[in-house]
């Protein structure tokens, strides 16, 4: 399976590259947009420094470029309705794959791809040249790790996965990663920002490196559209000890009995899969519904 898989990615990558178009070029340094009141300062980068590669970048959410216009409403839940240009149209994404990763991981980024063009009716395309609005999905060196911008910003949009390298496998060691990231340039949130959460973890404050307290917000009622249940298997939920000050203590744990584990980034869970069809309208014939319902129950973690 995975030579065949390598031979489509190959023809994919060298389809979309040989052809009519030059791809724009991406700088190593980068200055996504962050929010003015989110600051970060060198001694608190220097803390999670041998974090998660999520937490890295020191974005908003640590992995999230946002500017002020969408974080004043995002502390009050993005509506999608105020932003419908966000969503990527008839969910479709034109998307490149950068050039410069290494084969596996170009495999890696393209498994995520067919993945969720599979549990979902989005459509990743590869980008024809022409279309305005495309992912370029590139080893940003600076703001290094795992980072996306969240829904559609319109013209050449960066997801930054870093490749392995001697310390670790950064956001390419497994396909899991990859979509947290696309989810986000999506439009999906992190699950623990939800307005419900404290009925389901307990965040504690005390431990998270204070310049990154304002990563564990959430959103407001009024303007929450999540259908589905709390989920402690999203592939969007942090782990219990993102942002920590220090080794061992949690920044956020689960006050439901029985409940080990905070997310993962293995694959979508069920409720992943069931929200992101929601938002891009897969459920509103009854057709899809019952196509995209029925993998999301068979394939969701
Ligand atoms: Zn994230």
């Amino acid at each position: 399976m995975d030579y065949l898989l390598r031979i489509n990615v190959f023809i994919a990558i060298i389809s979309g590259l040989s052809s009519r178009f030059i791809l724009p070029k991406v700088p190593d340094v980068l200055h996504p947009p962050i929010p003015d009141d989110v600051n970060t300062i060198e001694n608190s980068m220097e803390l999670i420094e041998d974090q998660d590669p999520e937490v890295r970048p020191g974005l908003f959410q640590g992995d999230m470029a946002m500017n002020n216009d969408i974080y004043s409403y995002w502390r009050i839940g993005l509506r999608w309705d105020i932003f419908p240009e966000k969503l990527w149209p008839n969910g479709t994404v034109p998307y490149v794959i950068s050039p410069i990763y290494e084969p596996d991981d170009q495999v890696t980024i393209y498994k995520a791809i067919r993945t969720i063009n599979y549990m979902s009716c989005i459509k990743f395309v590869p980008w024809d040249g022409k279309a305005n609005d495309y992912l370029l999905i590139w080893p940003i060196k600076y703001p290094a790790g795992c980072w996306s911008f969240v829904g559609k910003s319109g013209g050449s949009q960066i997801v930054s996965l870093q490749p392995p390298d001697r310390k670790g496998s950064n956001c390419l060691g497994t396909e899991g990663r990859a979509i947290h990231e696309l989810m986000h340039a999506l439009g999906i949130f992190h699950e623990q920002s939800r307005w419900d959460r404290d009925k389901f973890v307990k965040v504690h404050y005390e431990n998270i490196i204070p310049n990154f307290k304002s990563n564990f917000e959430k959103q407001s009622l009024d303007n929450t559209t999540y259908s589905y249940e709390y989920d402690y298997d999203s592939i969007m939920h942090y782990g219990k000890f993102y942002f920590s000050k220090s080794k061992g203590k949690p920044t956020m744990t689960p006050k439901l009995p029985g409940i080990k584990k905070l997310g993962q980034r293995k694959a979508m869970s069920k409720g992943d899969c069931l929200k992101l069809n929601h938002l891009y309208g897969c459920f509103d014939n009854a057709l899809t519904r019952r196509r995209y319902y029925s993998i999301c129950q068979m394939m969701g973690l």
